[in-house]
């Protein structure tokens, strides 16, 4: 997978036509294969921009900085960060108008290992679902099929007490550093609940109590909207495998509320605006 040609093409042209601001691609990082995310605001960088199965962030993340904010923007985005690009427009976070996607259909991402990612062995939408031009070859599939990861389906087999004792243990590791968060596109708001806890790690009462409350809060806050993109994962300086409880909760909710899945569609709103008291609540955790 390496569209790097056509990205710098496409960017070029939208500098050029004036109608672009910003974009917002991927760079190598200088040091060895990896890239990261870059801004390019002025069109003579946009010799800098790559894409390849290196091109593992998303991108919308950049959508809910000032420096993107009420600006004309060029964005590429794979078929997981199109679906939080689908909710940012739902939930009114960014326009439409304003933004010019370049859409992946992908093959999937590698790890620093060059495997490729567990979240993309199990992709259920690698074509992007919201472009304004498609680069790739679709799918071609029409259907969705709700793949479980193994390791959660393993996990939902576990009795629940025992299901609780892991993720204690697990997310006892968690720092409080709140990079999951920042780096999660649709925890966009301005004052996060979770930060006027005062037990953090800046304040000396970090517990595990406190640190397993927040990561449950957080995740029941992107139940139905979480897209699977793991941003949230590779920033967590723990390696805490947090997909674990969204997707854990993606499944639930699949099963349970009318086969919802975030962002897939537009202006499908998150499942949890979908409340009705028939609603089944006999599987919460
Ligand atoms: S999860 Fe799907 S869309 Fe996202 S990077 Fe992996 S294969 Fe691509
Ligand atoms: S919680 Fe993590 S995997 Fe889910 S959308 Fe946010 S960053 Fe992506
Ligand atoms: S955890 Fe909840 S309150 Fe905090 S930024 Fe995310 S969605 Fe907003
Ligand atoms: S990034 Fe990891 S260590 Fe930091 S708050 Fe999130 S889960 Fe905890």
């Amino acid at each position: 997978m390496n569209y790097t040609k056509q990205i710098q093409d496409i960017a070029s042209q939208l500098f050029a036509e004036g109608k672009i601001d910003v974009f917002v691609g991927y760079r190598l990082n200088g040091f060895d294969d990896n890239q990261v995310p870059v801004l390019i605001k002025d069109p003579q960088d946009v010799h800098k921009l790559v894409f390849t199965d290196k091109s593992v962030f998303n991108l919308v993340n950049y959508l809910k900085t000032d420096h993107t904010r009420r600006k004309r923007v060029g964005l590429v985005v794979k078929g997981c960060d199109s679906r939080s690009l689908n909710l940012m427009l739902t939930e009114n976070q960014v326009k439409r108008e304003n933004i010019y996607v370049v859409g992946i259909c992908c093959e999937g991402v590698t790890d620093d290992a060059g495997q490729k990612m567990q979240n993309c062995v199990d992709c259920m939408v690698p074509d992007a679902v919201v472009s304004d031009e498609l680069l790739g070859t679709a799918s071609g599939a029409d259907t969705l099929t709700y793949k479980m990861n193994a390791d959660v389906a393993a996990l939902s087999n576990i009795p629940l007490t025992e299901r609780a004792a892991y993720f204690e243990e697990v997310f006892e590791n968690c720092i409080r550093c709140n990079a999951c968060r920042h780096s999660c596109p649709l925890c966009y708001c301005a004052k996060c609940c979770i930060d006027q806890e005062t037990a953090t790690l800046y304040n000396g009462a970090n517990t595990t109590s406190a640190a397993f409350h927040a990561l449950m809060t957080w995740s029941l806050h992107l139940a139905g909207r979480c897209v699977d993109c793991r941003n949230c994962e590779k920033a967590c300086p723990s390696h805490l495998p947090l997909h674990l409880l969204h997707k854990q909760n993606e499944s639930v909710i699949f099963e349970n509320f009318q086969e919802h899945l975030a962002g897939v569609i537009p202006e499908d709103r998150g499942a949890f605006y979908k409340y009705s008291l028939k609603d089944p609540d006999d599987f919460i955790m």
